[in-house]
């Protein structure tokens, strides 16, 4: 048996590129209230934002 009834409209969701490695992400749950300021996929890329200096 399959749970058909749990319908997700994935396109129907904003979505953005991620200044650090270019990929598009998806608006989440999470990020409801700052979708605005989220410019990163993850808090990983927000660190790596200034890549270049250093090391
Ligand atoms: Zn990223």
């Amino acid at each position: 048996m399959r749970r058909g009834n749990k319908r997700v409209a994935k396109s129907d969701l904003p979505q953005k590129d991620c200044k650090t490695c270019g990929r598009p992400f998806t608006w989440r749950k999470k990020w409801e209230k700052v979708w605005d300021d989220v410019l990163y996929c993850s808090d990983r890329c927000r660190r790596e934002k200034t890549k270049g200096t250093g090391v």
